[in-house]
């Protein structure tokens, strides 16, 4: 890649492993490898990611996402220094896209402001969570958030206010029209902190019964309407499944664990046993909740 960055505003690394950059610790290496670290620098990657026609992929905090076992083909984007950035103003969190959310909800927390503790701990940064509107405990993030600073493929950015962002169920407009979630400006409400603390433990302790210890990416398919994707994956007896080095969690069917060593391909293959088996018992077509980075679905 013809680019080069000034440490200040970030580094293009040739060939850089994404497996450590995710938390299923699977796949291989990104063409290039580019953390910005200013807003200049993010436009200046897509443009030079442009001139030489490289597809451009964004990581967050690499929690739901599968890189295939030859790697991205491209330019992989992670947005750090100002997009790190995170700031209270009255009742209003202001954060970068690549803000980790659970340094964003400690924020909110500290400064007595309600509204994110059910979504307190999803391993998240602030741009994959607003990009798919992650969501648990009943509260998803949606709930919270005022507005966005959108920047799209070619450069261009625009602020939105969340009402004018379609979105539902693991899904917002975003995913469609691919624009990088540079920062969000969300709206609590005063709360006591015992109050707030007391919420974030009660979903804490529920989210450490539900979920294996093994690297894995959360749940692989987006629930059905009406169900859960992890009801009918058991039902199936698919609990222990196996392909490789990837085994269907015995402890949540709708999560794909690593037990050491499993490749993409195995993770997929395991994927398409789940959704077919599902589709043949029950007619029900499970949609992936997580992305395929280098790979395709169908
Ligand atoms: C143990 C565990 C528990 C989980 N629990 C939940 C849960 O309860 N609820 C839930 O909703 N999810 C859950 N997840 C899934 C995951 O944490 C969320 O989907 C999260 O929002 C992904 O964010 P990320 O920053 O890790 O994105 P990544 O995994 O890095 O990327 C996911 C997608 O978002 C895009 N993206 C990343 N950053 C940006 C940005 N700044 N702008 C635009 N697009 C961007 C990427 O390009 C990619 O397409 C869980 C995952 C794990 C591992």
């Amino acid at each position: 890649m013809d680019l080069r960055l000034d440490p200040a505003e970030g580094a293009v690394e040739p060939g850089a492993p994404l497996a450590p950059l995710t938390t299923w610790r699977i796949g291989g290496p990104a063409r290039y490898l580019c953390r910005v670290r200013t807003g200049a620098a993010l436009a200046r990657v897509l443009g030079a990611a442009s001139r030489e026609s490289l597809p451009i992929a964004l990581l967050g905090m690499g929690s739901n996402v599968l890189v295939a076992d030859e790697g991205f083909p491209g330019c992989v984007l992670r947005l750090e220094g100002e997009f790190l950035d995170v700031r209270v103003e009255g009742e209003r969190v202001l954060a970068g896209g690549g803000a980790p959310l659970g340094g964003v909800c400690a924020a909110a927390a500290r400064a007595g402001l309600s509204g994110l503790e059910a979504i307190t701990g999803i391993p998240s940064s602030i741009g994959g969570a607003v990009r798919i509107n992650a969501g648990a405990y009943g509260g998803e993030i949606f709930d919270v958030l005022e507005s966005v600073r959108l920047v799209a493929r070619d450069g261009a950015a625009r602020e939105a206010a969340a009402s004018e962002l379609p979105h539902g169920y693991r899904w917002t407009r975003l995913v469609e029209t691919r624009e990088i979630v540079a920062a969000a400006v969300l709206r609590l409400r005063p709360a006591g902190r015992e109050e707030i603390a007391e919420k974030t433990r009660s979903v804490a302790d529920r989210r450490r019964g539900a979920l294996p210890s093994e690297p894995n990416a959360g749940s692989v398919f987006k629930n059905p309407e009406g169900d859960f994707a992890g009801r009918l994956i058991e039902a199936c007896g698919l609990k222990g499944e196996r392909r490789g080095g990837a085994l269907v969690s015995p402890r949540h069917a709708n999560v794909i664990v690593n037990t050491g060593g499993a490749r993409a391909s195995e993770v997929l293959a395991l994927m398409r046993v789940m959704r077919d088996a599902v589709r043949g018992r029950f007619g029900v077509t499970l949609m992936p909740e997580v992305e395929l980075l280098g790979m395709r679905w169908e």
